[in-house]
């Protein structure tokens, strides 16, 4: 038996074409304008090479206007208050229902995806997310209201999943009070169009949505706007990194979904039938042109063989063809450059010398097609096992033990997501923290909700979309207009209520050049050179050592080294932070007498500076088992655990003011989520923090939690943010400084957090303290459990 031609009628959409002369013109301050360049652009069916539509090419001056309509529009979007636009975000959600058959022929005719994705996956997803964020608009008010909107949001989404990227970015958005400016991928903006026509219909404020069409220049002139505040961008990791640099220290919020090359790692106990079926939708979903694609299959050696045999039966079984045809598991590759770039690097496998396999169907001959594809027992290190394809090509390679499994696993410089396949929940469980990927799947794959969060870890980028998580992405803490441009430091006080004569106690020692703190132990710079440190009324207090760049390798090397922080529990690491407390409580008075030195202030200001330290310690070790993860409400029959973890190694360069406070509120926090910390104090005063050692070291932290380097900031920052071991960096100094931070670190795709020379009051509990801290210090995994017969 075999299944004959089911095909989905495309007359609803020819007649939507045809209703608009197959010409579409940019959808801005709600109105339909052509081009200011007066040029279009051909999109074709991929499936049959038959154009489609002609498009209009936005260039800088469209992009000009569509920011100004939603400019003017945002105060009033945003003033109209939660439930007014969950009201918006409903009526959308309703109309995708209703037009569900148009969207989901017209995506498959633009992209040439099968119309069952489209129909069962894409669409019905879309309304999904509409229907999520109208209920995040409603909240808004309680549940964030120390946030308000960020302003006008640049989106530019990609090809692969137009509507339903469109969807994860947009539905935010404006449920948290933004306006949009969205730039469709060149090839797919026909359901873009689609849509920005039902949020016409159902009367969307004018300039709410602008939709601006056309090609890279289009996105890069979206990204330069000075108007828009922030840029989400899902595409490829070579635009990403070009984003991040075009848009570092300017203060423009970024979230970058990228590239992957996710493990699909099956134990021997594995149920292989289920696996099979596993892999199909892991790799050739959407003709494998998903971000998240299973592209690596990982098989415990003992049941490979077998699972490729059963897997190559099964390839035989997958019907490649035209996209609009319901029995069809393989539609169209959605143009031929992507094609070409497909072929090119299953030609280097070969070449690499991997076999290629494939079944022996053939692909229709019109039209672009690509076979679904093998390459087994191929190396980790060949080129195909690590560039992302973007296509139908699954690439298998063995694995002995388990710790050679998730070694292989995160043996890429990507993270978006992985897929573990086990009968073991054990086994499941304690593999799935150790893959840095932001979405892991047990026994299944390829799972979204609009109440999970999905987004990357290293290279596969920063930011979740969907969930509570994803609302960050679109929301700023409303003390953040109250920073100042100029650092809060200490009134200097009279010289006869300093520190020495006012107590009678004699100075810290002035002779010694305090060292560097590196892996547990106290480290001489490897220049040799030291720093002179003076008061800020110029006089000398000390030296300490000027560290290079050889000495922040060796800090990252202990930080990486050590493991003993990041496995502890909450509730250990809460123990030992409180020990810190505790022992900075019985030195306050020399911490203080030493801020007092080189502050200048008075002794009852410096004491209260370390009070709130030890307070600040306190906040952070009660957090650490505290600061938890949520269950995600999601599809029926799974558990979502979404997981805060830690970054990994953070590199925190600290503000020079508040030298002790500013310390210990960046430091505390970090290694309160399982950070490893590399830390360059401050510059001009740095003593508090050699000082703190000595608490570090009579408080049980183990060797390498925190590693303290000292020397000028703008030298050392560079260092760490382009520092390829390093995961993520913070940094309060300079505009300057932020710039460099924030454009180096998109070197490996770290995560930056930098204050663009805007400045905290430490000791203010708002501004110095809190939640935003310990977001800053992890990321969410979301892993996925099913459960039920
Ligand atoms: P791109 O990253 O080039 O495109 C994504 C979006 O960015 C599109 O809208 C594109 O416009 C736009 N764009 C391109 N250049 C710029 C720029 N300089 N500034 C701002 N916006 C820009 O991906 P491609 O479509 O070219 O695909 C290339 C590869 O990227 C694929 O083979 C795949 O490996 C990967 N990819 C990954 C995706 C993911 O989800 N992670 C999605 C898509 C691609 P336009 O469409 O006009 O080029």
């Amino acid at each position: 038996m075999s299944y004959g031609p089911a095909p989905e009628s495309a007359n609803a959409a020819n007649a939507f074409l045809e209703a608009h002369g197959r010409t579409f013109q940019l959808f801005i301050g709600g109105n339909w304008q052509p081009p200011a360049s007066e040029t279009y652009f051909e999109s074709i069916n991929p499936s049959t090479k038959q154009p489609l539509a002609k498009i209009a090419e936005g260039n800088a001056e469209d992009v000009d206007a569509a920011v100004a309509a939603a400019r003017e529009v945002l105060p009033a979007w945003a003033g109209l208050g939660g439930h007014q636009r969950a009201r918006y975000l409903y009526a959308i959600a309703r109309q995708i229902q209703k037009h569900a058959r148009l969207f989901s022929v017209l995506e498959s005719m633009d992209n040439g995806k099968p119309i069952r994705e489209t129909r069962d996956i894409d669409i019905p997803l879309v309304a999904r997310h509409f229907y999520h964020h109208a209920g995040w608009a409603q909240l808004m008010d309680t549940e964030l209201s120390a946030y308000k909107e960020i302003g006008v949001i640049g989106q530019i989404i990609p090809w692969n999943f137009p509507l339903l990227m469109l969807a994860w970015k947009i539905a935010p958005a404006l449920a948290m009070g933004n306006t949009v400016v969205l730039k469709p991928a060149e090839y797919t903006s026909l359901t873009a169009l689609l849509f920005a026509e039902i949020c016409q219909n159902i009367g969307l404020p004018k300039g709410v949505l602008n939709v601006v069409t056309g090609a890279g220049a289009t996105g890069a002139a979206l990204v330069k706007h000075p108007n828009v505040q922030k840029i989400a961008f899902t595409g490829s990791t070579e635009v990403g990194r070009i984003i991040r640099r075009a848009i570092a220290g300017s203060g423009k919020k970024l979230s970058l979904e990228l590239g992957g090359k996710s493990p699909f790692i099956v134990f021997e106990d594995a149920d292989l039938d289920s696996v099979v079926e596993g892999v199909v939708d892991a790799i050739w979903f959407n003709q494998g042109q998903v971000c998240c694609a299973g592209s690596r299959l990982l098989v415990e050696e003992s049941v490979s063989e077998v699972l490729y045999a059963k897997l190559k039966a099964r390839m035989e079984q997958l019907i490649v063809g035209n996209p609009l045809d319901k029995c069809v598991d393989i539609g169209a590759i959605v143009d031929k450059v992507q094609v070409k770039t497909i072929d090119e690097l299953v030609q280097k496998g070969i070449h690499e010398g991997y076999a290629a396999w494939q079944p022996t169907a053939i692909c229709p001959s019109e039209g672009y097609y690509y076979p679904p594809t093998l390459f087994t027992n191929v190396s980790p290190a060949a080129t195909i096992a690590q560039e992302e394809i973007f296509g139908p090509v699954l690439v298998a390679m063995p694995f002995r033990s388990h710790k050679e499994a998730v070694a292989l696993a995160n043996n890429t410089r990507y993270g978006l997501a992985a897929s573990v396949w086990t009968e073991d929940i054990n086994l499941a469980l304690s593999i799935a923290p150790q893959i840095k990927a932001g979405s892991v799947w047990v026994n299944c794959t390829n799972m979204f909700d609009a109440a999970s969060g999905f987004g990357g870890y290293r290279e596969s980028g920063f930011g979740r979309e969907g969930g509570r998580e994803g609302l960050f992405e679109y929301i700023q803490p409303r003390m953040e207009a109250t920073l100042s441009d100029k650092p809060f430091l200490p009134k200097i006080a009279a010289e006869s209520k300093t520190a020495a004569s006012k107590n009678g106690l004699p100075l810290p020692d002035i002779d010694r050049t305090a060292k560097m703190y590196i892996g547990g132990k106290q480290a001489r710079p490897d220049g040799g050179y030291s720093m002179v440190i003076r008061s800020r009324s110029g006089t000398y207090i000390g030296e300490v050592a000027e560290g290079n760049r050889k000495d922040l390798r060796n800090a990252v090397e202990a930080a990486h080294a050590n493991s003993a922080w990041s496995n502890m529990t909450g509730h250990a690491r809460a123990q030992v932070l409180y020990y810190i407390a505790e022992n900075l409580a019985v030195r306050r008075a020399e911490f203080a007498r030493r801020l007092a030195q080189m502050g200048g202030q008075t002794m009852e200001d410096a004491l209260l500076e370390v009070d709130t330290a030890i307070e600040r310690i306190y906040t952070y070790a009660a957090y650490a088992d505290k600061y938890d993860g949520r269950v995600h409400s999601t599809v029926l029959n799974h558990v979502t655990l979404a997981m805060p973890e830690a970054i990994g190694v953070l590199a925190i360069i600290c503000p020079d003011e508040s030298p002790l406070l500013g310390f210990v509120s960046t430091v505390i926090p970090a290694i309160a989520m399982g950070n490893s910390v590399v830390v360059v104090p401050s510059e001009t005063a740095p003593l508090s923090a050699t000082d703190f050692y000595q608490i570090l070291d009579t408080s049980d932290v183990p060797g390498g939690t925190v590693n303290i380097v000292t020397g000028k900031k703008e030298e050392l920052a560079p260092e760490l943010a382009r520092h390829d071991n390093v995961d993520g960096i913070w940094y309060f100094g300079t505009k300057e400084g932020s710039q460099k931070v924030e454009y180096l670190s998109s070197d490996n795709m770290k995560r930056s957090w930098v204050n663009y020379g805007k400045y905290r009051n430490w000791s203010d509990t708002v501004q110095g303290a809190g939640e935003i801290f310990l977001r800053h210090a992890t990321q969410i995994k979301n892993i996925w459990i099913p459960y039920g017969v």
